[in-house]
């Protein structure tokens, strides 16, 4: 995207002297959240294991007077601040996860965390932007703790924890944070949270209204087949071949069985094993994978499909297909009139020309779980340096990620005028904006 100044015709519109106050806070705080986010950054911890990470947030918010709940959903920290006046509950999220990637680059504040994730030593990085994250909603809760007594309503500040998924055996994330009642007492009416993006130049905010981001789901074959020798394939069933025309079989699901100019969908073979020798045809081959999809239909669809297609075509060469799907993540869905109702307030704080719709991602986010239960909003805020170019700037979750923190203010004052604003806009909880998906 080009900026010049010639070509910049838009005005802000008048902003509330509220507002105003808020802006110089979230502008004299700016040092405060670089440096929070680099302490978070140099010291990245795994999902449900952010120990430091929630200490650092909890004793943040007791300075602030903020009514604080620790250990929630294992090491979440929730706080509520009563606004002076009554109103609605606006929760705002953060997640606190790193992720098992080793840094790469030379920030002077660089992860040299180490740890054993699946049994292999890796390092840990906040390679997803966490930690950005944190330090923003730790500026919010600073900003409007400052203005408590004319907020007309309770702010909610969820801390998530493991975002990225718990460990293997473990509940976590936004689930067990629903699950342990994070949207009642008080009763949650709408809920806000961003994700930074480092290939999205600082200034812009990118979101999309309805489906946003993918429902996620895992699945496992399981292909019996009869072991032989190599040399007499005959004397046995080949699970080996049979797999292989399963694989080719899931590509028609996509292709064959979607409506796919309502929205796209992935069916990925993600691992494939079997076999030990040149010369034996093993009993059976493993295989896993992943399902993306927008729509509960063309969910429903595509397990049905994959359990066609590996049952029936393991039968038709004599072996037997054991199917597991596990359903994960739901659909990132931002309520069509929640999302209606504010994108005027992000045009107002990032200015009209720098919000921007984006397209569907076929990535997920377990924010959808709250969005499930309450109207939720939840957008892309701009991290990667102005001019650099998209091919320059590295991916979330690999080692060279990189967020230019000059984007943090932004981040800050727009979850604070989301809040102001919706509190302003509420007109009881029988007109509140948007219907639950
Ligand atoms: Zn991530
Ligand atoms: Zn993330």
């Amino acid at each position: 995207m080009v900026f010049s100044l010639a070509l910049a015709p838009f005005t802000l519109p008048a902003q509330s002297p509220l507002k105003n106050q808020m802006n110089k806070l979230a502008d004299g705080l700016e040092k405060k959240v670089i440096t929070w986010r680099r302490e978070i950054h140099q010291h990245p911890e795994l999902g449900n294991r952010e120990l430091q990470t929630s200490a650092k947030i909890a004793a943040h918010l007791h300075s602030l007077g903020i009514e604080v709940k620790t250990n929630v959903a294992k090491t979440g920290v929730v706080g509520i601040l009563k606004g002076g006046k009554p109103g609605p509950v606006v929760a705002l999220r953060a997640d606190m996860d790193g992720l098992p990637v080793t840094e790469r680059g030379d920030l002077p504040f660089k992860s040299t965390v180490t740890t054993e994730f699946n049994g292999q030593k890796t390092g840990v990085m906040h390679a997803c932007g966490h930690d950005s994250h944190v330090a923003i909603m730790m500026g919010v809760a600073e900003v409007l703790a400052s203005v408590k007594s004319d907020l007309k309503g309770t702010v909610k500040f969820i801390f998530q924890p493991a975002e990225e998924g718990p460990p293997a055996g473990e509940e976590g994330g936004a689930q067990l944070m629903v699950k342990e009642g994070v949207l009642e007492n008080p009763k949650v009416d709408a809920i806000f949270g961003l994700h930074i993006n480092s290939q999205t130049e600082v200034g812009t905010i990118k979101y999309r209204p309805g489906a946003t981001m993918a429902a996620v789901d895992f699945y496992s074959i399981k292909v019996k087949g009869k072991q032989t020798h190599g040399a007499a394939p005959w004397s046995g069933v080949d699970p080996i071949v049979t797999s292989s025309q399963i694989v080719m079989g899931l590509q028609t699901i996509v292709s064959r069985n979607l409506a796919i100019t309502e929205y796209p969908a992935v069916v990925t073979v993600g691992a494939v094993h079997g076999g030990i020798r040149q010369n034996i045809i093993p009993e059976e081959v493993n295989m896993i994978g992943t399902i993306r999809s927008f729509t509960p239909d063309m969910q429903k669809t595509i397990h049905r499909r994959i359990n066609e297609i590996a049952t029936n075509i393991s039968e038709s060469a004599g072996a037997k297909a054991d199917v597991k799907i596990d359903v994960m993540y739901p659909v990132t869905y931002n309520d069509p009139a929640l999302t209606d109702q504010m994108v005027p307030t992000l045009e107002a704080v990032a200015g009209k020309d720098n919000v921007i719709i984006r397209p569907l991602d076929t990535g997920a986010e377990d924010f959808s779980f709250f969005q499930q239960k309450v109207p939720g909003f939840f957008y892309f805020l701009g991290g990667m340096p102005k001019g650099r170019k998209l091919e320059d700037a590295a991916p979330h979750h690999t080692p060279d990620f990189f967020i230019d923190e000059s984007g943090f203010g932004l981040g800050v004052k727009s979850l604070c005028h989301l809040t102001v604003d919706y509190m302003e806009q509420w007109k009881g909880a029988a007109t509140a904006g948007g219907k639950k998906k």
